[in-house]
């Protein structure tokens, strides 16, 4: 399989194109995943709250990968925030999954209200320790979140996972991110179907030029701007078609025309706020 891997700061790395399951029906997960996997995906997304850890373990289980094979992430819930209840959480969440280490371990959210990411990510450095978690990071973590661990703790975050597409870029955390070996992770990176990404110009006239469809151009503007990217859908069609990208590759006039589509505009909730 030739999905490139990126090079993680802590010696680690990960397949730079996975499959995510945010809103994959906890009933439906096992043969979603399974699918997932026969079509090629070795990166799998989930997170406690999605509900489906379980299924993802299943259909792991099921398709007699090498776990050496495998890239799974799962994240920690704001609820779970703390020092024994984070423990606790990252216990159940392998529980769930069957498994025996994760390669990936997110909090979730800041929830900077309730001020425990701090506490929580000095959790995550002894999980790390412990070996059952191979590289920790964070999700929807803004630039002041950042500084406040880099400031307090002492393993900087190997991932920041944010609502990263063309129309929502977050070009501070992006460049924070670059100067401090954080690698950056697009969730909702075909815009969770909330804007008709997939039918602008700067989209679909390379989707002509190129013989591909919108999709897989938004996904190759995601690989070629360095990000990790991993696209959900619950149909099998269309999570063949994300998964086959890496046989063409967009113009550098091509990209900036869909880099030119920013609009600082966020479809999920303001990490500031939420939780
Ligand atoms: P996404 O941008 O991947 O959009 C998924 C939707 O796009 C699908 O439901 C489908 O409607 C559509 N779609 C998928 N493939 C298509 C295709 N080929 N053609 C046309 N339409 C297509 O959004 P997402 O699922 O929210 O994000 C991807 C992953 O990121 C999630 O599954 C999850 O793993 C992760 N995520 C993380 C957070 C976080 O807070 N950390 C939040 C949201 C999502």
């Amino acid at each position: 399989n030739r999905v490139p891997r990126i090079q993680l700061d802590d010696g680690h790395s990960i397949p730079q194109l996975g499959f995510g399951v945010f809103k994959v029906e906890p009933t439906e997960t096992e043969r979603i995943v399974a699918d997932a996997l026969e079509i090629g995906y070795r990166h799998l997304d989930t997170a406690r709250i999605y509900g489906n850890e379980e299924g993802v373990g299943r259909a792991v289980a099921a398709s007699g990968l090498p776990r050496e094979e495998l890239f799974i992430t799962t994240k920690l819930w704001n609820d779970d925030q703390g020092t024994q209840s984070a423990f606790d959480a990252f216990e159940a969440s392998l529980d769930r999954l069957g498994l025996e280490h994760v390669d990936l371990y997110l909090i979730h959210w800041p929830v900077p209200a309730q001020d425990r990411y701090v506490e929580s990510w000095r959790a995550l450095e002894r999980i790390r320790e412990s070996g059952r978690a191979r590289s920790i990071g964070v999700s929807n973590f803004m630039v002041p979140h950042l500084e406040r661990l880099r400031d307090e703790t002492d393993v900087v975050p190997a991932v920041d996972q944010i609502e990263l597409h063309p129309a929502h870029q977050q070009p501070e955390v992006v460049e924070y991110a670059a100067e401090h070996g954080i690698a950056v992770q697009s969730w909702g990176p075909l815009g969770q179907g909330k804007y008709p990404l997939l039918e602008m110009p700067e989209v679909t006239e390379p989707a002509e030029a190129h013989g591909r469809t919108p999709a897989q151009v938004v996904i190759r503007w995601h690989l070629q701007r360095g990000f990790i990217v991993f696209p959900k859908s619950n149909r099998r069609e269309r999570m063949a078609e994300n998964f086959d990208v890496l046989d063409f590759a967009l113009s550098e006039d091509e990209m900036d025309r869909i880099t030119a589509i920013e609009r600082a505009g966020r479809l999920g909730p303001d990490p500031q706020h939420f939780g």
